[in-house]
C-alpha cells in the first residue's frame, strides 16, 4: 500500500486562507488503512479548518466528500461535476500524490491542495505502525536476496552486502527502530538453505527502470499501444 502521513494542520489552513468553498476529498483505500486521508481523516480536517476559520470570524463553507479511489476516474467524475455544480473554489486531496495529480489534470482552473505528505510503498506492522518494504525500482531484486528488498530497506540502499555500521543486526542510522535489512537477508537466506548465494556479487542495478530514468508508463498491450 502507499503509505501518507497527515500533512501539518497550519500548513494545510495555509494553503486555504483566500477561499471561501473549500471541499476536503478523502480516499477510500490506501490512505484510508494509514489513518491519514479516510472518511474520519476528511471529518477531523473539516472540522478543524471550520473551528479555526470561525476563531478568527472568517466565514467559510468546508465540505465534505470521500471516494473509493481518487486514482480512478470512474469515481472521480462525480466530485468534478460537484465542483463544477456547486462552485466550489478549492479542493483538498487527502488521497496520496497519485490522487492530487489526478485529480489536477482533471480540475480545469479550480485549484487543488495535498492534504496529506505521501511518504513510501509499505505494510502495517503493528496498529498505528506501518514500514516502507518497496521503493518501486522497477526491477526487482528480491530473487537473490530472500524476497528482502535492500532497496528500499536498507538506509542506505547497498545492494551486496552491508555496510561497516551495521551492529547486532540494528542498523546505524536508528538502531533502536531499524533493523539491518543485510541481517535480515543472511538470516532469511540462512533459513532457506541459499546461504552460499550471499557469495554472488550483483552487477550494478541499471536505474533507469527507476525514476532516474524519466516518468514511468506501465502498458498491456492487449488493451493499449503506446504511440
Ligand atoms: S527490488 Fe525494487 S521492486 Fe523489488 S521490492 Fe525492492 S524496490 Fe521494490
Ligand atoms: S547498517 Fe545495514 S541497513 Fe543500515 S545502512 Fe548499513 S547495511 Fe544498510
Amino acid at each position: 500500500m502507499i503509505v501518507a502521513d497527515p500533512k501539518p494542520f497550519g500548513q494545510v489552513k495555509g494553503y486555504l486562507e483566500n477561499f471561501d468553498k473549500i471541499l476536503v476529498v478523502g480516499c477510500g483505500t490506501c490512505v484510508t488503512v494509514c489513518l491519514s486521508g479516510g472518511e474520519a481523516e476528511v471529518q477531523i480536517l473539516a472540522s478543524g479548518l471550520r473551528i479555526a476559520f470561525g476563531r478568527e470570524g472568517r466565514s467559510k463553507t468546508i465540505l465534505e466528500d470521500t471516494v473509493q479511489r481518487q486514482c480512478d476516474e470512474e469515481f472521480i467524475l462525480p466530485i468534478l461535476d460537484r465542483v463544477a455544480n456547486e462552485k466550489i473554489d478549492a479542493v483538498v486531496s487527502l488521497a496520496c500524490g497519485v490522487g492530487v495529480n489526478f485529480f489536477a489534470d482533471r480540475l480545469g482552473t479550480t485549484p487543488i491542495f495535498p492534504g496529506v505528505n505521501t511518504t513510501f510503498y509499505g505494510a502495517g506492522m503493528e496498529p498505528g505502525l506501518w514500514a516502507e518494504m518497496c521503493a518501486g525500482c522497477g526491477d526487482c531484486m528480491t530473487a537473490h536476496t530472500g524476497g528482502i528488498c535492500p532497496v528500499a530497506r536498507c538506509s542506505k540502499h547497498l545492494l551486496n552486502g552491508p555496510c561497516g555500521g551495521s551492529e547486532k543486526g540494528k542498523c546505524e542510522v536508528d538502531p533502536a527502530n531499524i533493523d539491518c535489512v543485510w541481517q535480515l537477508i543472511y538470516d532469511r537466506l540462512q533459513k532457506l538453505g541459499r546461504l552460499e548465494e550471499l557469495q554472488n556479487v550483483l552487477p550494478a542495478k541499471d536505474w533507469r527502470t527507476a525514476s532516474d530514468g524519466g516518468v514511468r508508463r506501465s502498458v498491456r498491450e492487449h488493451l493499449y499501444r503506446l504511440k
